[in-house]
Order: C-alpha cells, then structure tokens, then sequence
C-alpha cells in the first residue's frame, strides 16, 4: 500500500471529521484534545443507530457482529477483523461480502413477534402472515435460509416472475404458508402457480392487469383447478421516498376502482366470485414516514370493506412491501431513514385496518405484508481493503519567480497569501488566473512545466481556501462545494457498480467505516472510490453521526498494513441489481454463523474468476488462449521474444483467466 503524497503539515484534527461548521479555533483545540473514545468512534459513524444492535464497536476498537449462538441461543459478538483475519489464512481476501443468516433469522422473527404483539395488544381478530419478495435477495442461500427459518411462523414467497416462482416452488414445504404470485403473467406461469396449488401449497395470483383473469380462467378449466385470486389496486395516497411513484393512482401496476368493479361484476356473473380472496396494495419501497404508511393502509382496508360488502369471500389483505431501513441512523423521514420501528410500523398497520373494519362491521383477515428491505439489509456487508490514497494538498514551495509569465506569478501571489478576510476575492482571482493560463496554453504561449505549476498554484489557493472556509459560521454559496476538495481520495479494491448499484444509480447512502482502529482518532476526511475507470466509481454519500454527508472521516493509511472498511446493510437488492462494469464480477462470498461458541464458515461462495466474466459476455476463454498463443507464436518467428519468454507469456495468461476480478496481492 502507498500514499502517492506525504501528508500535509497537521491541521486540527476535530476540524476534519467534521462538516463546515462555525466552531471557533478554540473549540477545535479543545475537542482535538479531549482523548478519543470508542464511543465518539461510534458517534462519528452512527453505528449504534443503523447497526439496529446487529453491529457494534468491540473495547479493542473493532466492529463486532452479534451472532447469537445457534446451539445455547445466548448472544455471541463476533469481531470483523478477526474474520477477515480467519478467511485470509484460508485464502479468501477482500473484497468478500460476509453473509449472517442469525441476522435474517432475527430478523423474521422480530416482524412475525412485532405483528403478534399488536394483534394481541389491539385484541385484532385476525392473524399474521409475512411472505418474502424474492427479487430483494434472489440468492439460493436467502430462499432457503427463509423458508427454512420462517418456516416456525409459516413464513411465505412473494414472486413476480416465472423463475421466482419455479424457485419458490421448489424451496416452501408449508401448506399455510402463503405464495404469492404478483407480476404480469403468462399461460406458463399461471400453469404453475395452479400446479403449485394442486400440489397443496397455498397460491394466491394477484391480479396486476385486468386481462389476466381471462388466461386464469381458462387455464384454470384446462387444469381441472379452482384458483385463489387476489387483486392489487392503485390507491389514491401516493407514498414517500424515492419509490413513490409504485404507489398512487399513476402507479403502473395494478387496477384502478374502476377496473376493480368490473372485474369484480365479472366474477359474480360467472359464479367465481368465491375465487376472490385477497386485497394487495404496495405503496413503495423505503417509505421513510409512518403517517404516510398509514394513510395509506387506511385507504385499502376501506377498499377491503368494499369488496367484502360486494360479496366477495375475501380474508386476506396484503399491504405490500415499504417498511423501510434507517440506513442513516438518523430515525427521519429522510430518504434513506425510517421515523419508525419494526413494532410502531406493526402496531400502526394492525390498528389502522382495525379502525377501518370495525367501523365498517368487517371482519378482521389475515394480514399479509412482503416485507423485503427490512428483512435482508442487515444481513450482508461487504468488506473491503484500500489500496490507495490520493491527497490533493502539496506544501511544496511553489518555485515561481518575478520573471515567469506575469499571469502565473499573480497566482503563484494569490495562492501564497490566503488569509480569512480574503477568501471570497482570492478564489474569484485565483479561477481568472487560472483560467487565462488554460487560454495561453492551448494557444502555445505557455510551457508543459508552467501550465503544471499554474496546476499546484491553484489547487494550493483553493485547499487553503476550503481550509480557512471550514472555520467560518457562515459559508457563501461560492465556497460551498470547496469542503470536498479537503477530502483525500481512498481508493477501496471492489466495484460500486457490482457490490453498491444503488449507491451509484440513485445516489442511496449506505453506511461505511473503517472496521478497525476505532480506538484512533480519523484524522483525515475521505471519499471512497473503487478500481473500476470510471468517474462514476465513487461512493458519494456516507452516514456521519446522524447526518449524510460527502466525505468520510478516516485514518491515515499505514505503511505495511492493511486498512479495511466495511460497507453495512447491502443485503437487500444490491446483489442482483449489480453490473458487471469494467468485467469486475461477483465478490467472494462466505456465510458467518456461531455454533457451540465456535464462529464457523457455513457456506463460502467463490468469486467470479477472469473467466467466468468473460464467459457472461460471450467471450470462449479457450478460444482466447488460441488468439494469444497464436500472438505469441508470431513473436517468435518475428524474433521479438524467445521460446522461453513465449511459455511465460502463455502461463500468465492462464493465470490471469484462472484469477480473481479485483486487485491480488
Ligand atoms: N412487494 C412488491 C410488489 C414490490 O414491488 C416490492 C418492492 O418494491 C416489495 C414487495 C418489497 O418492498 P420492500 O423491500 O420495501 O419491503
């Protein structure tokens, strides 16, 4: 590992790890003082907040998991490192996702015990019945792990295609739990959510569009099977957050009232009104505020009245997904916050419907939700090592004298003299400056070397400026965005485009830090880019306290030793939804649990290899070597290389084709 530049002359240390701020020079003495604690470590990160007691900081300064134990059932904290030190003696290395089944088994069981406490407290007629959407994690492992763990609660699958359906098929051996089959369906698929049912499981095929009754009903008499339908609707109340739009009467999916009164009238007419069971609403994925949750369910469980009174045998009302993960700790309606917990969502959902039914005089169904986000986030993180940093700051001198163009001596004369009563004039001259210096390059009338040094003078004046700004009380607009400048580049080994496409798509904030040291101060800021060649490779939103913010507190890198940092809660969606930009594949990954008190690697998936990548885009890797071999079989007779350097050329190849994706060292 190597910083590409000596650190800088020290600045206060409590002024880096935080945002802008106007705490006078002063206070920053003081705080940088005051010894660091594991518990400012955990205030800087928020750990304690989005960790959700899942994950903490250990007395020795690392992050720790709590695994409980599957044999004795008492707590058991595991520390990250340690991990990482485990699976490197067995040849595993970052980037790894570490996967923690204990966390999904907790995490079902808080939901399924969150809906019987407000059932029982709210003395609500009804029963609870979670079902898993499979497209939040569609990995074997969480399939199985689901039905195998929600089995004690007759935990169900949400599907919403035919290869999430053949899954589910082959992976839930419950008769009381449910299937349900949302997603536009086809002949094919409808055949085996019927076949599903004959078979004894419990399928519900909701309705996304009203031409699918059509296909059920015939495909249903071909089959000799009476289906269980449901029907999804469009509400009225959009939701919140950044999936809104998968709720509200524009929603693409699902039937408007209209299209719901028809198809009711059609059933009745045909006598198959008995087949109409269930209600299903999804306001949205990550719906941040509570009220709105509510408002919503209010809505549906009038819906559900309505059908109830229309004749229909009904029973049970499914409310979808959205309940959401305080992936910033911050406890908001943030985007990427939740102003709620698991029991306050559970109690609001379970009264709300009670209100509505008993003052319709409707019996209480079975509620149904597809909870995804909040099941599996938690579950994996991804641990990764830096390879790099980059600091912009260069306190060399900056070697320009009277003589050297006049231009380049006024910035060399701007950037030497920052001071707090001239930021907003310094950074006004010092872009003029600089940018005459562009002009006069493209134009011949400077040199390489002078156009280079215009490059120190001015990123000098504007680090000094982002540095004097950080003491101000009030920042002007203009200055704002300097504070990212401060931040020093750590280049992490992984691809935000495979293991964190949300991030980079739509700017979601997941929370990272070191996973050791935590006993040191960070002394510096940092924004964390990958090793894909890409401008887009870089995580730009981190969780600091409970703020979001765009830089990371962080330690200096040491020489010879590693520094790892861990990227939490990517367990829901960030799997499937990864890309395999600049042909960097999946990361190595390995199943933690703790049996007897003995940590144990349950399940180790490896890597995509060089290979494998090239096979995903078409490429024949043995066709490959024999394109290369022929190169080199060339060389050769070329007299460029000799026999010898040909079969060491060949082997590395091999190698390379046999490798991992991500930097090995
Ligand atoms: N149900 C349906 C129909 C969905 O489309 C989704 C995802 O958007 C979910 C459930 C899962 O939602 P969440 O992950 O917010 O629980």
């Amino acid at each position: 590992m190597s910083q590409r530049r000596t650190p800088d002359a020290a600045r206060p240390a409590a002024a880096r790890t935080r945002k802008p701020s106007g705490s006078s020079k002063k206070v920053e003495r003081e705080a940088s003082e005051k010894p660091w604690t594991i518990e400012d470590a955990a205030e800087t990160y928020g750990i304690n907040h989005w960790g959700a007691g899942y994950y903490s900081i250990s007395r020795r300064g690392e992050v720790s998991v709590d695994l409980t134990d599957r044999a004795t059932g008492s707590p058991h904290s595991v520390s990250l490192p340690k991990l990482l030190e485990e699976l490197d003696a067995r040849g595993i290395r970052p980037p790894l996702l570490l996967r923690f089944p204990r966390i999904l088994e907790r995490r079902i069981e808080e939901l399924y015990h969150g809906f019987a406490k407000a059932i029982s407290d709210l003395e609500y007629g009804g029963m609870y019945r979670g079902v898993f959407p499979i497209k939040v994690n569609q990995q074997q492992q969480v399939a199985e792990e689901v039905a195998a763990y929600g089995r004690r609660f007759h935990y169900g699958f949400e599907v919403g295609s035919k290869p999430e359906l053949i899954a589910a098929l082959a992976y839930l051996k419950d008769s009381d739990a449910l299937l349900v089959c949302n997603g536009y369906k086809d002949e094919e698929f409808i055949d085996l959510a019927l076949y599903g049912q004959l078979l004894g499981l419990r399928v519900v095929m909701v309705l996304e569009m009203p031409h699918e009754l059509g296909i059920i009903e015939e495909r249903s008499a071909a089959l000799g099977v009476e289906p269980v339908i449901g029907v999804r609707v469009k509400l009225s109340a959009e939701g919140a957050g950044k999936w809104a739009k998968s709720g509200g009467e524009k929603s693409p999916f699902g039937l408007n009232l209209a299209q719901l009164v028809e198809t009711v009238e059609r059933l009745r007419e045909r006598g198959r009104l008995g087949w109409l069971q269930m209600l299903h609403c999804h306001q949205g994925s990550q719906i941040p505020d509570l009220t709105i949750i509510r408002r919503a369910i209010e809505e549906t469980a009038r819906i559900y009245a309505g059908l109830v009174k229309e004749g229909a045998p009904m029973g049970l009302l499914n409310l979808g997904g959205g309940l959401a993960v305080d992936y910033d700790g911050s406890r908001s309606t943030r985007s990427s916050s939740a102003n709620y917990s698991i029991e306050e969502y559970c109690h609001s959902l379970v009264d709300a419907v009670k209100w509505v039914l008993d003052e319709s005089g409707v019996a209480h169904p079975t509620l149904v939700t597809e909870s995804g986000r909040a099941m599996v986030a938690h579950y994996s993180m991804l641990a990764l090592e830096i390879l790099d940093v980059n600091r912009f700051e260069n306190r060399d001198e900056l070697a320009v004298n009277e003589d050297d163009n006049e231009t380049l001596v006024a910035l060399a004369e701007v950037a030497r003299n920052i001071n707090a009563d001239n930021l907003l004039e310094s950074f006004g001259k010092a872009n003029r400056h600089r940018e005459e210096l562009h002009e006069n390059f493209l134009t011949g009338d400077i040199s390489l070397r002078e156009r280079a040094m215009c490059e120190q003078c001015y990123w000098r004046a504007m680090t000094d400026i982002a540095t004097e700004t950080q003491k101000l009380r009030y920042v002007p607009e203009e200055l704002r965005d300097l504070s990212g400048l401060l931040a020093d580049q750590y280049y992490g080994n992984f691809s935000i485009f495979q293991s964190l496409a949300d991030s980079w798509a739509i700017d979601c904030a997941f929370p990272v830090m070191p996973l050791h040291r935590l006993t040191e101060r960070p002394t510096r800021q940092g924004v964390i880019h990958d090793v894909t060649c890409d401008c887009d490779g870089m995580i730009k939103k981190y969780v600091s306290g409970s703020e979001v913010t765009e830089a990371l507190p962080i330690h200096e890198t040491k020489e010879n030793q590693s520094y790892f940092l861990g990227i939490f809660l990517v367990g829901a969606y960030q799997e499937t939804l990864s890309d395999l930009h600049n042909l960097f594949g999946d990361t190595h990954a390995v199943s933690v649990d703790v049996e007897s008190g003995r940590v144990r690697f349950s399940r180790e998936v490896e890597g995509d290899s060089v290979s494998d990548v090239l096979e995903y885009v078409e490429h024949e890797p043995k066709k490959l070597v024999e394109q290369f071999r022929e190169l080199a079989e060339t060389a050769i007779s070329e007299g460029r290389i000799t026999a010898v350097q040909r079969r060491k050329a060949l082997e590395a190849y091999r190698n390379g084709m046999a490798g991992y994706t991500y930097f090995e060292s």
